[in-house]
């Protein structure tokens, strides 16, 4: 099993991932970095809820033009402010090649989504970067395992052996959910992989009620952590509102999934 640390090279509480019997990393944060109060006061709230790691986008990747696209280079250097004033390493998405430095100046870990699985100048560049910083490979909206084995080989092929694997559900027929969560893939990943796995139960289900308990479902299934969207103010958000739950329920999250990680 791989343990992998985040946020070793900027000024923040690094963490562990993966490796033996560790506990459950928690990343937390907005879909997208939208301003600055939202930034921080989201920062300052999934921190005193017990999250270990920032997440939040500044570049999306929303699948109609007309939806609102991020704050680009300006949401990178919130994302760094946010991580000097709460000590938490930050995780973001970067969406093209000519990218990655850049967004691996501000970042702690990198994150690949599911739409660019199968992008192979992405792979090969964020496996070149010059911080070997950790890459967060989500899984395609219909990747098979082994297709998204040899996407995450693509990186470690390129010299960066950092990958953490995110289930966040795969595409089906029934739209009750935005996704289907295979939580089947965790089990069998680990006896596939030494990489460490996480559940994003947010893109997973698209509705956040049903966040709590596939949080829990995912630690009983020895997911090595969650990647969760937390707002301040759900309704009212600019993307995926829907499955975006508030710091408090965070907070309950963190408690019972702890407790659950424990037990097994
Ligand atoms: C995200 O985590 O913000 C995201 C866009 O996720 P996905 O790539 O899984 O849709
Ligand atoms: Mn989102």
């Amino acid at each position: 099993n791989t343990s992998i640390t985040i946020g070793s090279t900027n000024t923040c509480t690094p963490v562990t991932i993966g490796g033996i019997n560790a506990d459950p990393v928690i990343m937390a944060g907005p879909c997208a970095v939208e301003n600055r109060e939202q930034l921080i006061t989201t920062a300052q709230a999934v921190k005193r809820a017990g999250a270990q790691v920032l997440r939040g986008g500044a570049f999306k990747p929303r699948t109609s033009p007309y939806q609102f696209q991020g704050l680009g280079i300006e949401g990178l250097h919130l994302l760094a402010e946010a991580r000097n004033l709460t000590g938490l390493p930050v995780i973001t998405e970067v969406m093209e090649p000519g990218m990655v430095e850049i967004v691996a100046q501000h970042a702690d870990v990198l994150q690949i989504g599911t739409r660019n699985v199968q992008n192979f100048p992405l792979l090969l560049a964020t496996g070149r970067n010059s911080k070997k910083l950790p890459v967060l490979l989500k899984r395609g909206l219909s990747s098979t395992l082994d297709e998204w084995l040899l996407a995450a080989e693509y990186i470690i092929a390129a010299g960066n052996p950092n990958v953490i694997l995110c289930e966040r559900g795969i595409r089906s027929y029934d739209p009750q959910t935005r996704n289907v969560l295979d939580l089947t893939c965790v089990p069998l990943l680990q006896q596939l992989t030494h990489l460490p796995i996480v559940v994003d139960p947010s893109h997973s289900t698209g509705r956040r009620e049903l966040v709590p308990i596939m949080s829990r479902a995912s630690i009983a299934a020895q997911a090595q952590g969650l990647i969760i969207e937390v707002h301040p103010d759900p309704d009212t958000a600019l993307c995926d509102g829907k499955q975006s739950i508030t710091p408090e329920q965070l907070e309950k999250i963190i408690h019972e999934t702890t407790m659950i990680a424990h037990m097994i």
